[in-house]
């Protein structure tokens, strides 16, 4: 017997209903970005293997050991082959898609938004997978343009907490940081180097490695033990030029200005090596380990460091996976999640003997389904052969009402609809049936 086969580990098939939830998602996310004139961007689900460690940072844990990454050989034996990675995360492809169309050459923002799969190759955990659903955005442009403006970042902050409000989402908070400009990191990284020199030998074997290749990485630390060593350490706030802290300043000064709540947390320095002055994450309480539902901030030098010209820029990206799962838990029951429910249930009936008559009540059957759902209703379709019984069974395991289409009924034009959730039945005409079928059908 041959094995079955399943969705590979840290993978998984979304299924309605729950696809309604995360298509509201999405579509509550494009109406917020539309208000703030964000345009989508789509861009492959693979990229060259040299952008995400020249974007993204060859010390990072994405790219030193999470990246999906293959030689592709179907190219001409002249050429070398190219080493091509699904992408880890989409602010890298979308740096590098302003480059290619010379979008800085417009001289305006670019404000772009996208909706699409990740892959990582993570250890799988609740709320942690190794192909994940991000919603992000990037504003992006030249200086000229003010994309290196304070208000930028208050802006892209407000929206957020207007679009996890618009959601639904209760009870987030906006963690808040600056890590300064490259030269400041690059000071901070080495008065932190100098200071875990004593301390990495207490720490965690991860703490040990990173104090070595990348000391921020040490403040991102979850172990318990460490946290105490960790509180001792300098803080990036310390290292920060005037620029940087005038700029930092202005930024909380707008989100007071227009009433977003934040917390500072000097800690909070991300994961991805291109983030300069502002970082931030919006958490929440419900998601046990992995409580960050985005992440995000400013990364003025990326566009350079992948060869294009001085964009400077700041964007986000929010697991969808995560909203699913807070949205989830915040029903009361998620498990009493209604299955999708037809306005009606079409239900021919023909003895199932009679060939004929049977293919002719089909055939009006999907006639008047077709009517129907024209006139924009959701709606289920029987099969003449089955008994009486069986159809209303069918119908009312997925419909709130049921119309029973005969051969009576096909000559005279008038319908039979019985109500489910209040028992009632009726005799509908064709021409009203719509309307009818849209009218409430009780609790
Ligand atoms: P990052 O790109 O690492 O800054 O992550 C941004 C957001 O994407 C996080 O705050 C999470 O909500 C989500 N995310 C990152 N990695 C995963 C993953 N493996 N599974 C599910 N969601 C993820």
């Amino acid at each position: 017997m041959s094995q079955t086969l399943k969705a590979v580990r840290g993978t998984r098939d979304l299924l309605p209903p729950e696809t309604e939830l995360w298509n509201r998602i999405e579509a509550t996310a494009r109406r917020v970005f539309a208000r703030y004139n964000f345009g989508e961007i789509r861009t492959p689900l693979f990229e060259d293997t040299g952008l995400f460690a020249r974007g993204v940072g060859e010390e990072t844990d994405i790219v030193s050991k999470e990246m999906y990454t293959w030689e592709d050989r179907a190219r001409a034996q002249s050429e070398k082959p190219q080493s091509l990675t699904l992408r880890p995360e989409n602010t890298a492809g979308v740096v590098r898609a302003y480059i290619e169309h010379k979008l800085g050459e417009t001289g305006q923002l670019q404000k772009l938004y996208y909706i699409g799969p990740q892959f990582r190759r993570e250890r799988p955990q609740k709320g942690r997978y190794r192909q994940f659903f991000q919603i992000g955005a990037e504003v992006i442009g030249p200086q000229s343009a003010g994309s290196e403006s304070p208000l930028r970042d208050a802006e892209v902050l407000e929206m957020l907490a207007t679009l996890l409000d618009e959601l639904g989402i209760v009870g987030w908070t906006l963690e808040l940081n600056s890590v300064g400009s490259s030269a400041d990191r690059a000071r901070y990284n080495d008065i932190l180097r100098s200071a875990l020199a004593a301390l990495a030998p207490k720490m965690c074997q991860d703490c040990q490695r990173r104090a070595v290749t990348n000391p921020l990485r040490v403040l991102d630390c979850k172990v318990p033990e460490d946290q105490p060593i960790i509180e001792t350490l300098p803080k990036i706030a310390d290292s920060l030029d005037e620029e940087s802290k005038t700029h930092f300043a202005q930024v909380c000064a707008a989100l007071d200005a227009a009433g977003v709540v934040y917390k500072l947390n000097p800690r909070l320095v991300r994961g991805l090596d291109y983030y300069t002055r502002t970082t931030f994450e919006f958490t929440h309480g419900g998601l046990g380990a992995q409580n960050a539902l985005l992440g995000g901030g400013r990364y003025d030098g990326l566009s350079e460091s992948i060869g294009g010209p001085k964009a400077p820029g700041i964007g986000f990206a929010m697991g969808e996976d995560r909203l699913v799962l807070t949205l989830q838990a915040q029903e009361a029951d998620p498990k009493a999640a209604s299955p999708l429910f037809a306005d009606a249930f079409v239900a021919p009936m023909a003895n199932a003997k009679d060939a004929e008559k049977l293919k002719t009540i089909n055939a009006a059957a999907l006639a008047l389904a077709r009517e129907l759902r024209r006139a924009g209703l959701r709606i289920e379709l029987g099969e003449g052969s089955f008994r009486l019984k069986k159809s209303f069974e069918a119908a009312d395991k997925c419909a709130r009402r049921i119309v029973i289409l005969g051969e009576d009924e096909l000559a005279s034009g008038v319908l039979t609809v019985k109500t489910f959730a209040t028992g009632e039945q009726a005799k509908v005409s064709r021409a009203e049936l719509a309307t009818f079928l849209a009218s409430p059908a009780g609790v």
